[in-house]
């Protein structure tokens, strides 16, 4: 949806209508049942007319007899539309929901990596939760209230004009008053949602952001900070609900006070002679009735218009980020085990959110099956490079190929199956290590060749010491296991992914001995005839490396084997000298 239009009702809908149209025969139903409902809370009034003139007035004690059998029935028909619409409407808009949860989760696995890089991850997970809930509670009980009291104000307005145009033309008066005072609120119900949508956004990621570092939390005492970080932002959305709640409380009595000056208006003009000899007792009492009557829907009409803007900000708020550019896919070759000779050829990349080229001119081959190593302090683009080959980010210039293939003509999920990671901060998914290790992969993966993996990755000598084995369930993120086995699990998964082309990701920095010994074995077994881009801090670990490149503020500064580059004494010696002057 374009910005011109944003918030706007029309267009809102307009977005809306494909996600009801599979389940349209319901909604029909439903508006059907919405439509007898609200006549029959008009028939009702309709009802007092012939009570009073034929059967009162002229006392015929048979329009009286028939009162009571009419009155059961209509109940019965108002009840069954009720039932009708609720369920119905309730139906299609929990479906409206899953929906568009569905594809607001979906669209953010298309998403490019920089969407994530500038926003919050608990103002995105609030789009998924809250956001979608608001558009179900606007298109449920809302839109039933709305469409029900609608039907019920036209069929006493059309009473009214029936019993006495002359004196129900007083609401063409006021009819435009009370619609501009409704889209007066309607336009700050909206404003004010979106607000409140922010500020739920903000309650989430607060939150998610103290859940996700509570211990850092802890160990640094900053409980206050945090308390009062939240408190900030909780006390945001009160404020904002109140100031929903207020618009509300307002716009009840002063539309109710417009109608209650239109029935001044109505009584002061049937009092004059000429109308009132116009009038039967029963018509009286029927437009008296029914502008009475009126009241009671006005008054829900404007109660739950608050929750229908709430649902129609709520709405635009999910529409805009559907409407997002996702991450580029255009390539249509695929690749099917390919040799594994990448060569960026004068990269240049800038962070879509900085203006600063990070990377300048990268020129860099990596021959099939060879490992070529980046140092260089930290900052100087190393992380970037890697980053650049299953393409999260678009490049300024140059180009990546991968057998001579332009990265940019692969298909992303054909680019991406050839390449394998190991990072330093493993994700691990709330499962069994098993299923950790086939993360992903297809269903013909074997049990026996996630035992193979696991053993080559020196996963099981912990893993026979776990109650249930490789069964064992890891618990959120891993939270069970310590960083080095978390990392032997991040490689058994890459020794089952089997692809040709891996990056090592500082893979072996901050270990005990042991441990590092057991992970550089199962490295090394991982390394054998691939293509490898090995990101390391410690030095130690690619001495073997076929070239060692090393980067400063973003372009390559040095390349050659670990002897030549000693041997050269420049930044690579420099760097070693430091470490080795640490140790
Ligand atoms: P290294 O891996 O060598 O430590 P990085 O590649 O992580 O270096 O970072 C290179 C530069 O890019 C740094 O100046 C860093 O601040 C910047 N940078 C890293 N990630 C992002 C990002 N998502 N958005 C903007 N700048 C970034």
């Amino acid at each position: 949806m374009s910005e011109k239009n944003s918030g706007q009702v029309w267009p809102t809908f307009q977005r809306l209508w494909p996600y009801v149209r599979p389940y349209k025969l319901a909604f029909v139903a439903a508006v059907i049942a919405m439509a007898v409902y609200g006549s029959v809370d008009a028939a009702m009034i309709y009802l007092v007319k012939p009570l009073i003139d034929n059967g009162l007035a002229e006392g015929n004690a048979s329009a009286l007899r028939w009162a009571p059998l009419i009155i059961i029935g209509l109940f019965v028909v108002r009840g069954l539309g009720n039932f009708v619409s609720t369920y119905c409407l309730a139906w299609v808009s929990q479906h409206v929901v899953r929906s568009m949860r569905q594809a607001v989760f979906e669209k953010y696995l298309r998403l490019p990596v920089s969407y994530f890089d500038t926003r919050s991850s608990g103002d995105l997970i609030s789009k998924v939760t809250y956001d979608t809930e608001q558009v179900s509670r606007a298109s449920s009980s809302a839109l039933v209230s709305m469409v029900r009291d609608g039907f019920t104000v036209i069929a006493l307005l059309f009473i009214m004009f029936w019993e006495s145009w002359q004196l129900s033309t007083i609401f063409f008066l006021v009819g435009p008053v009370v619609a501009w005072v409704i889209a007066l609120v309607s336009r700050r119900f909206r404003k004010v949602s979106k607000n409140i949508q922010a500020a739920m956004g903000g309650v989430t990621s607060a939150t998610e952001q103290m859940l996700k570092g509570h211990k850092n939390v802890l160990a640094f005492g900053g409980q206050t900070l945090e308390a009062e970080r939240f408190d900030k932002v909780n006390n945001r959305t009160r404020q904002q609900n109140m100031k929903l709640a207020a618009a509300q409380a307002i716009s009840q009595p002063a539309i109710q006070i417009l109608g209650a000056m239109a029935l001044a208006v109505v009584l002061f003009v049937a009092s004059f002679d000429s109308v009132l000899s116009n009038l039967t007792p029963g018509s009286f009492v029927v437009i008296i009735g029914a502008m009475m009557g009126l009241m009671t829907p006005v008054r829900h009409l404007t109660k739950v218009n608050a929750e229908f803007q709430r649902g129609i900000a709520a709405a635009h708020s999910v529409f805009s980020v559907l409407d997002e550019v996702e991450a580029a896919d255009e390539g249509k070759k695929t690749l099917n085990q390919c040799r594994g000779d990448v060569h960026f050829d004068q990269v240049v990349f800038t962070y879509p959110n900085s203006e600063e080229p990070v990377l300048k001119g990268i020129e860099l081959a990596v021959p099939a099956g060879r490992t070529v190593a980046l140092v260089g302090r930290s900052g100087s683009g190393k992380t970037t490079l890697s980053s650049l080959l299953p393409r999260f980010y678009e490049l300024d210039s140059g180009r990546i190929t991968v057998d001579g293939q332009d990265i940019k003509e692969l298909s992303l999920s054909s680019l991406r199956s050839q390449i394998a990671t190991v990072s330093q901060q493993v994700v691990l998914f709330n499962d069994t290590i098993a299923n950790n290790i086939a993360y992903a992969c297809d269903s013909s993966v074997t049990r026996a060749q996630i035992e193979a993996a696991a053993e080559a990755a020196h996963v099981m000598p912990f893993v026979n010491d776990l109650p249930e084995g490789l069964d064992t369930l890891v618990g959120e993120d891993g939270v069970l296991l310590s960083g080095g086995q978390r990392q032997r699990i991040a490689i058994a998964r890459a020794i089952l992914r089997d692809a040709p082309i891996l990056i090592l990701d500082e893979a072996t920095s901050a270990l005990d001995t042991e441990s590092e010994r057991a992970i550089q074995s199962a490295l090394d077994r991982l390394q054998q005839g691939r293509t490898s881009l090995v990101i390391a801090h410690r030095l130690s670990t690619i001495e073997s490396a076929d070239e060692i490149v090393v980067m400063d503020k973003g372009a390559i500064v040095e390349r050659g084997d670990h002897k030549t580059l000693l041997a050269a004494g420049g930044a690579y010696a420099q760097l070693h000298q430091m470490q080795f002057g640490e140790n």
